[in-house]
């Protein structure tokens, strides 16, 4: 069974989704308090946390510091606001996906599935990631669109390749300048934007016409079947 760890300080909330979660056939945990959230991190060994940013005892950002330290369990950040500055640095900091409030249950399980398919799948690196049409053998370093295959450059590789591995979530331009470009500290964003203009080419797509790869304003990109998922 999966178990959800719920770090949430709104009753209210936090007994809705603990509910409709358990319905879904979910195992669930909850906590308002971001400390006891962490030793229940610790203790539990949840297979996935939702952890609400506006907790009073802790700031988010903190506690999500402090759980990247003892733990790579998936995290999906709830916030109430949808401020691009705090969830960039969420997703900087190790968040594996975020969802502004408010939100239905079936959004909130989408993303649950994502992360959990995602964290399942890396344990076989071996296998080939397919997203729709699209199937990237990491080992290989090929891929196919629909069975016809891609000629990339290394970069652009690189680039579909990080994408690849955390398909369904955004991945913030800092992380994929510190992938692919090794520049941890941000580079230029103009590098970033060419080689994503080319790899669209590559796909039969553009910026305006987006297929698999879908830019979250003022956050990153996201790579998407987009037979599965409309672009957010
Ligand atoms: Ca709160």
């Amino acid at each position: 069974m999966t178990l959800v760890l719920l770090v949430e300080d709104d009753a209210r909330i936090r007994g809705g989704i603990v509910r409709n979660l358990a319905a879904r056939g979910y195992e669930t945990r909850a906590t308002s308090n971001g400390l006891e959230g962490l030793t229940l991190i610790v203790d539990e060994k949840p297979d996935v946390v939702l952890l609400d940013l506006g907790l009073p005892d802790i700031s988010g950002l903190d506690l999500l510091r402090m759980v990247r330290a003892v733990s790579t369990v998936p995290v999906i950040v709830v916030t109430a606001r949808d401020d691009d500055d705090e969830i960039v640095r969420t997703l900087d900091l190790g968040a594996d996906d975020y969802i502004v409030k408010p939100f239905s249950v079936n959004q909130l399980e989408a993303r649950v599935r994502a992360v959990l398919r995602r964290s399942r799948d890396t344990e076989e690196v071996d296998q080939p990631i397919v997203v729709g049409g699209l199937r990237i053998d990491l080992a290989a370093r090929t891929a196919t669109l629909e069975g016809r295959s891609l000629d990339l450059s290394r970069k652009e590789f690189d680039l579909l390749a990080a994408l690849a591995q955390r398909a369904g979530r955004v991945v913030t331009r800092r992380q994929l300048l510190a992938e692919v470009w090794s520049q941890p500290f941000g580079g230029s964003d103009k590098t970033l934007d060419v080689h994503l203009s080319w790899l669209r080419k590559k796909l039969d797509e553009s910026a305006s016409r987006p297929r698999y790869l879908v830019t979250v304003h003022g956050v990153g990109v996201r790579l998407v079947d987009p037979g599965e998922e409309p672009p957010r």
